[in-house]
Formats: C-alpha cells, structure tokens, sequence
C-alpha cells in the first residue's frame, strides 16, 4: 500500500516541517534521576530547535514552524492543529523517554497499536500532558491508549501516512544507531495523541532515558544534544531526498561522537529493519479490514 499524495500535504515534497519539542511550561515532562535541574521539557527543546536550525541552514526551500520555540506549555490538541493547520509534509515530536534504572537506547515511535506493555507505558506516559489542561475531559472525550477502539478509529487517520512515517522512523533510528552507537531500541508502535491526530507523516523520537545515569549525562551533554540533533538532521535530509527524487550534497553535519559512548551491545539492532516491513505488511492487512468494517 503506498500512497503518493494526500488531500493535506503535496505527498512528493517535504517543504513545511513541523517540529515539536514535547512538554514546556508546567509540564516538566520525565525528571530523569531527579539530580539535574533540567528535565526532559529542556533537553527536547534544544534537540528540536537545533534540528529545526540544521534544516533552515541547509535547506533554504523548506519553512520549519516549531509548536514551541520557548518554555512554555501547549496543549497536545494545539500542536496538533499548528501542523494540520500548517498543512505540514512532516511532524517531528521529539521526547525523553523514562523507566528503570536500567533502561538505555532510543526509540522512534509512529501511530498504531502497542505491541507491549513496556510501549503502551510509554505513551501512557506521554500522554499524561493531557492531565495538565483545562477542560481535559471534554476535549480529549474519546481518546483512551488503552482501548481498542480508539486505534480502530485512529488508524483511519494516519493509515495513510503510515509507510512514510515508517520510512522516517527507520532512518531516524538507523543514525541514532550507525552513526551515534545509540542502543537501538527499535521503530514501535504506541498512541501517542500528537502522531494520532496529524494529518501528514509523523513520529515521535525518544531521544534515550533520562532515569538512566549514563544516558541522562550524555542528553545533557552539549556533545550529545549535538549529535542526537545531527542524526536527526541527516535522517531527515535522505527521508526529503527519497521523497522527492533527488540527492543533496550538502556535508554531513556531524559524524560519530567523540565522548560518552554508551552502546556497546546492540540487542535490537535487526528489530527495525525485521519488524517494519512486518508491521508494514500488518497495518497494511490492518488497514484493509478496517476499511471493509
Ligand atoms: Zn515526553
């Protein structure tokens, strides 16, 4: 199933992007190991605004339009609408992740339904930003990650985009992992509200564990934001080539960092590469059923 255009985007070219630094304001997002004053709300918005600067200098044709550019707190359903609103080719959602103590890697996330308990956390999780808006109940009437109904009704949505957003994970995580030896934790599925509801291809990145000491040192590292900023960039530099049939010779921004190198062991490596064309297949047979129903 591949689709080539949309009533939303021009399908072919990626000229409007849309990146989204998760959390601001009062919502803090993960507090990591609780030793740092920054949070998750500050370490995702300085990867999104330095990924947003690597695309406006290298990319002259393409308008970034960031959902926050401060610290300040957005409604999930508003950066939604800045996107739709925007009729933006590509939304990038950019987070930290939380667990145990233990838990290290990266993880790029599209639409769909979870297929662990470990990943419905996850957008569980995410998700909470709802609980810190007025009005919640009524706006967000509904949406339950929990409930099969709502990806039923969900997938309807952004089934559409799925292939690209797919496409945009797999590049994302491969740099994550080839050129910054980020544990790959793999392209997942969760129902993450913001990639619910877009109507152009989207993802949602975590960026690595902030409850993780090793990974918390290395986010806040200006080396690390660095180069999780510039894995980012190249993936969405071959993602636009790809999409739209050309090859860019810029120079690669950053290659692999010099410090703080986590990942030795990568268990999951194959996980993307294996599982999407799987889950292709799946949301494909998926996205059939759902249309006859
Ligand atoms: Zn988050």
């Amino acid at each position: 199933m591949s689709y080539t255009s949309s009533p939303y985007s021009s399908g072919n070219a990626v000229k409007v992007v849309v990146i989204d630094a998760g959390h601001g304001g009062k919502d803090s997002g993960t507090l990591g190991t609780k030793t740092r004053k920054k949070t998750e709300k500050d370490i995702s918005l300085d990867v999104a605004l330095q990924l947003g600067k690597f695309i406006e200098d290298n990319h002259k044709d393409v308008q970034v339009i960031y959902t926050r550019s401060t610290d300040t707190f957005l409604e999930l359903r508003e950066r939604v609408s800045i996107a739709n609103r925007a009729q933006a080719d590509l939304f990038i959602s950019v987070h930290c992740n939380a667990a145990s103590p233990a838990a290290y890697g990266t993880e790029t996330f599209v639409m769909g339904m979870h297929k662990s308990e470990a990943s419905l956390q996850t957008a569980i999780r995410e998700n909470q930003s709802i609980f810190l808006e007025d009005n919640y109940e009524e706006n967000y009437k509904g949406f339950d990650p929990k409930d099969p109904d709502t990806y039923i009704k969900l997938s309807m949505r952004q089934n559409v985009f799925l292939n690209q957003s797919l496409n945009l994970s797999k590049k994302i995580q491969d740099q994550f992992r080839e050129r910054v030896k980020r544990r790959d934790r793999g392209v997942k599925q969760a129902g993450y509200y913001v990639i619910s509801y877009t109507t152009m291809p989207s993802c949602l990145v975590e960026l690595g564990f902030l409850t993780n000491k090793e990974e918390e040192n290395f986010l806040h590292s200006t080396n690390g934001q660095d180069y999780m900023a510039s894995a980012l960039y190249r993936a969405f530099r071959e993602y636009k080539s790809e999409i739209e049939g050309v090859t860019f010779s810029q120079e690669i921004v950053k290659s692999k960092p010099k410090t703080e190198v986590i990942a030795t062991t990568v268990e999951t490596v194959l996980e993307t590469s294996k599982e999407t064309k799987k889950e292709k297949k799946e949301k494909a047979k998926n996205c059939e059923i759902l249309v006859i129903t």
